[in-house]
């Protein structure tokens, strides 16, 4: 049963077939049914891409910013209008409740394109530095030219809004490469771009697997990589483009600790842990993955998330009262279940509230790991499933130890009272968002991204639109 409808590849403003012709499908997690077939693009279909996307970009980097601004303002609106299709076409493709796509993302990437529309006209003007004396702008920021955008699935659209949002604004063009498992929302979204009457080859979309990103990566034609994936590729990428002029930025994994103290209004903070490693089934790179607890409350902190987790709703993604969704992909279920059973054999102690998963799709339950120490696998490595480990420490000073203590440094989140603490700790942390008292909050004027094999460069607020720029 074909659900969406089958797209092609979108070059220089068309649909149109791979050169080859060949297709691949697309399920749904949930039930594992085919929802369409997406075309495959080979080397052939990146290097037309690129072609219309640089055709494309004299006329639109040489357009005022404030007409630059009107796409993109018009881009939001439409995402906005359409916003119930594209939460129903992104549940069904991803696997994760209507009630997060329809409330966290849908939202977040309209709010990215209106962030981005507004600095389009104020890049010459809004200077990064002025002379002191004249008050001139002594910066000239230009564009980079082809940006290529890899993108992975958790977040299908949310990923191409930070990615493109801010490319256009400031007067470069895209050919972007969405997940082989989740490329529907990109292909509605290459609509909402001919409805925005967005100028030919200013965005391209291209769908395939890693050949394909591979393909868009080693182009020569393209001036600037930008990627959001695992940290094995983005390392393959890093390669791939070093010893050429091509510009870089790399988001990937991460194993973010959610540190609780004592003193740290304890009902909001199991809130917190459940948003932390919950939504969006764990599938969250920044998501809370460790929860480092203070000793005194380890029991009381354990107790009060157990009956929590006994609450939350796993099963059918299209239902609003749904908390926890499918895993996206066989291949990403085999991947949690092989790191829990390491937990398992490695002696870390295992639960999972009472819940019956449906029959089809690919589901994997609510599950902490406690008496979990640093050696362990799931202390250090990056699960991307609905798994909690559990750790405990006695000093502030422990706690930074600990949480830093991966190669990854994205996330990390503080639960106290005490505000000189969270200053102390958030610069003591290796991470490059820190949240206190709350956890997965985003918005699109705050930088985002990582340290260490998290990767580097960040999305989001004007740090994102010098990704593009030279100046
Ligand atoms: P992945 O690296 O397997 O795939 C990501 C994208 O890269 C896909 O579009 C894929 O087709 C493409 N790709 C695969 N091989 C390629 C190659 N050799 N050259 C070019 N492109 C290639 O990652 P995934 O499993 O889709 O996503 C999960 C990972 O993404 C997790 O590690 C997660 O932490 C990370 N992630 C990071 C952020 C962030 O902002 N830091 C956000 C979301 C996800």
């Amino acid at each position: 049963m074909d659900i969406a409808p089958s797209y092609g590849l979108f070059i220089d403003g068309e649909f149109r077939e791979a050169a080859a012709g060949k297709v691949f499908k697309t399920l749904a997690p949930a039930t594992e049914e085919v929802l369409s077939e997406v075309a495959q693009a080979d080397a052939d279909d990146v290097d037309a891409a690129v072609r219309a996307a640089r055709a494309a970009f004299g006329p639109w980097s040489a357009l005022p910013g404030a007409e630059r601004a009107k796409y993109l303002f018009r881009i939001a609106r439409i995402v906005q209008e359409r916003s119930r299709e594209l939460a129903v076409l992104e549940t069904l493709d991803n696997g994760k409740p209507i009630r997060e796509t329809r409330d966290a993302d849908l939202p977040l990437v309209a709010a990215h394109f209106f962030y981005y529309a507004g600095w389009a006209d104020k890049l010459a003007h809004a200077a990064l530095g002025r002379s002191p004396v004249t008050g001139a702008s002594e910066e000239a920021p230009r564009p980079l030219g082809v940006a290529a955008q890899v993108i992975p699935w958790n977040f299908p659209l949310m990923m191409l809004a930070w990615k493109i949002a801010p490319a256009l604004a400031t007067g470069n063009t895209v050919v972007l490469k969405p997940a082989e498992t989740t490329p529907l929302s990109a292909l509605f979204f290459a609509d909402i771009c001919r409805q925005a009457g967005l100028p030919r080859g200013v965005v391209n979309i291209v769908t395939g697997d890693g050949s394909t990103g591979a393909a868009l990566v080693g182009h020569p034609g393209v001036d600037k990589v930008a990627f959001t994936g695992s940290t094995a590729v983005g390392k393959e990428i890093a390669r791939t483009v070093a010893g050429t002029d091509k510009r870089l930025t790399l988001e990937l994994g991460g194993k973010g600790a959610n540190i609780v103290f004592e003193d740290a209004p304890l009902d909001q903070a199991v809130e917190g842990i459940v948003n932390g490693i919950f939504f969006n089934q764990g599938q969250v790179c920044c998501a809370g993955s460790r929860l480092l607890v203070q000793e005194s409350v380890h029991e009381e902190v354990l107790d009060a998330l157990k009956r929590r987790l006994a609450t939350l709703r796993v099963g059918d993604p299209l239902d609003k009262n749904t908390d926890v969704g499918a895993i996206n992909s066989a291949e990403q279920l085999a991947r949690i279940t092989e790191l829990a059973d390491a937990g398992e054999r490695e002696g870390a102690a295992r639960w999972s509230p009472a819940c019956e998963l449906p029959g089809e799709g690919y589901w994997f339950a609510p599950t902490l790991f406690t008496g979990v120490t640093q050696a362990h696998r799931i202390a250090r490595e990056e699960i991307f499933g609905p798994v909690l480990s559990v750790l405990t420490f006695r000093t502030p000073d422990e706690a930074v130890a600990k949480a830093n203590n991966t190669p990854y440094g994205l996330s990390a989140g503080i639960w106290t009272e005490k505000g000189s603490r969270i200053l102390k700790m958030a610069n003591q942390l290796r991470a490059g968002v820190v949240w206190a008292n709350t956890f997965n909050k985003f918005d699109p004027a705050s930088p985002f991204g990582g340290y260490k094999e998290s990767g580097f460069g960040r999305e989001g607020g004007r740090h994102g639109l010098e990704a593009y720029l030279d100046v």
